[in-house]
């Protein structure tokens, strides 16, 4: 298993294209738009060196039976889902922040049980194609950006529909070596400070649409692949420190647009290339897979939320009133709620027809459902109880300034006995982790509202509640 200094050195070896701000990056290792996400990715490495968190952070490879880093895991029980969770909630209280190494673990396992089945159906070689696959992965800890979301175009078209034909990754080419795809995927996670990309479809795909059916692995750094790192709210804040607020971690995942032009990929590293129906099986296990882990990763981000909103309200000096408690008590409440969601569904998984486990579908959409929800009410609640400094606080360079820096001491400190500038590292940590960028990750990572809510209404089982209903209504009879 790779060291965090490991993981981040074998960064520095790969030739990896990368755009940020209008500029083609010559390190992208030590920007520091990119650098706060590398950190937090690191964490998945430092933590499984960590007696404390071993437990969380390893177990044994179903396929080598050698210690493995848990990121590249197949779950084997439901026990491996509970802990992958348990893990999540762990890191985030560490970081603050996404460490973005859980989705191309959601990808292997959504590959490793659609694999089997398409073999079922076809008799085709991919399963065996993903286990070497996973073996790779578990023998280098690479770290995977599972990519699935394609930039779609016209979202009431289909993707053979499309104006543009490369508005969804697909085969241009098949040939005796693998396969060239073409097209990009949008807002992936992790994509820069990744060493591979995964690729998936991003929804179920129809017989005219088999070419844009297609997995596979490649190198971030493969020919053709283009990095363009996303902005965000504040970004600028990161040429800062205590601006900041989470100057280690950053805030969400360091976000890119990937280009892929023409890239080839050798068969060996190709899982499903034109069968079209197998594309919508595989989007619902990777959707529920990375739906169930919000309640670990957003639990762990809100146990850092509480806690600032709680030191605050003591620099303050109303932690004692009874409404601050009351709401303290809301925001424990909220986030033990998105957790018990996680848990659930994963203590309810069940075996796939290879072995491998797969979360409980209706609760893990309606935990990351909840989620949707519950982070903007905890923030809220958070918003309400620090005041509104937490908006208008003037720049750390003030705070520094010679002249103005202890006038504004004076007028930001709280409570006799704490520090000025400790009060303001708490109002911009709570600023960072509660404002629009972390908020609208919260909504739309592992998918927007309404895909969660069309899963609830399919796993919802409504006819068998119609049928309770109308045996106790008298309408249909039963024999007692
Ligand atoms: Fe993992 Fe997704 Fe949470 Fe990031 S947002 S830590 S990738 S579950």
């Amino acid at each position: 298993m790779r060291t965090e200094q490991e993981y981040i050195d074998s960064l520095r070896e790969l030739k990896t294209v990368v755009y940020a701000s209008g500029e083609k990056l010559d390190n992208f290792v030590d920007h520091p738009l990119i650098r706060p996400h590398i950190n937090a990715a690191a964490m998945t490495y430092k933590l499984s060196h960590d007696p404390e968190f071993e437990d969380l952070l390893t177990t044994k490879s179903h396929l080598t039976g050698k210690k493995i880093n848990r990121f590249t895991h197949i779950h084997q029980n439901p026990n491996d889902l509970i802990k992958k969770v348990k893990m999540l909630r762990a890191i985030s209280q560490q970081t603050g922040s996404c460490y973005q190494r859980c989705v191309g673990f959601d990808g292997i396992n959504a590959l490793y049980s659609t694999t089997y089945d398409i073999d079922q159906k076809y008799g085709t070689v991919y399963h065996q194609r993903i286990k070497e696959y996973v073996k790779h992965l578990q023998e280098t800890d690479n770290m995977v950006v599972g990519a699935m979301t394609d930039p779609k175009g016209d979202r009431g078209v289909s993707p053979s529909g499309q104006e543009d034909p490369d508005m969804f990754v697909r085969i241009v080419e098949k040939n005796d070596q693998g396969i060239i795809i073409r097209g990009a995927k949008v807002h992936q996670t992790g994509a820069v400070n990744s060493h591979e990309i995964l690729i998936m479809p991003t929804t179920a795909l129809k017989e005219e649409d088999s070419e844009y059916a297609v997995a596979c692995a490649l190198p971030v750094d493969a020919p053709g692949v283009i990095h363009i790192f996303g902005r965000q709210i504040n970004d600028t804040r990161k040429f800062d420190e205590i601006d900041q607020g989470n100057a280690c971690f950053g805030v969400v995942g360091g976000e890119a647009l990937i280009i892929l032009k023409d890239v080839f990929i050798p068969w060996e590293k190709v899982f499903m290339s034109g069968e079209y129906d197998f594309a919508g099986n595989l989007v619902e296990r990777f959707a529920c897979y990375h739906r169930q882990n919000y309640g670990g990763c957003k639990g762990g981000i809100s146990d850092v939320i509480i806690g600032a909103t709680s030191a605050i309200a003591r620099m303050n000096g109303v932690e004692k009133a009874s409404h601050v408690r009351d709401k303290v008590v809301e925001m424990i409440h909220l986030a033990e709620t998105v957790y018990c969601c996680s848990i659930a569904c994963s203590s309810q998984g069940q075996p796939t027809a290879c072995g491998s486990y797969m979360v409980d579908p209706l609760l893990a959409n309606v935990g990351k459902l909840n989620i949707t929800r519950f982070i903007y009410e905890i923030s809220r609640l958070s918003h309400d109880i620090a005041g509104g400094l937490l908006a208008t606080m003037p720049s750390e360079k003030d705070l520094k300034h010679p002249e103005i820096g202890p006038i504004m001491e004076q007028y930001i400190k709280g409570v006799s006995g704490v520090p000025a500038e400790e009060r303001y590292r708490i109002l911009r940590l709570l600023e960072n982790m509660t404002g629009g960028t972390a908020l609208v990750e919260s909504m739309h990572g592992a998918g927007s509202p309404q895909a969660q809510r069309v899963m609830i209404l399919r796993q919802g089982n409504l006819a068998h509640k119609e049928g309770l209903a109308r045996k106790l209504a008298g309408i249909d009879q039963e024999d007692h």
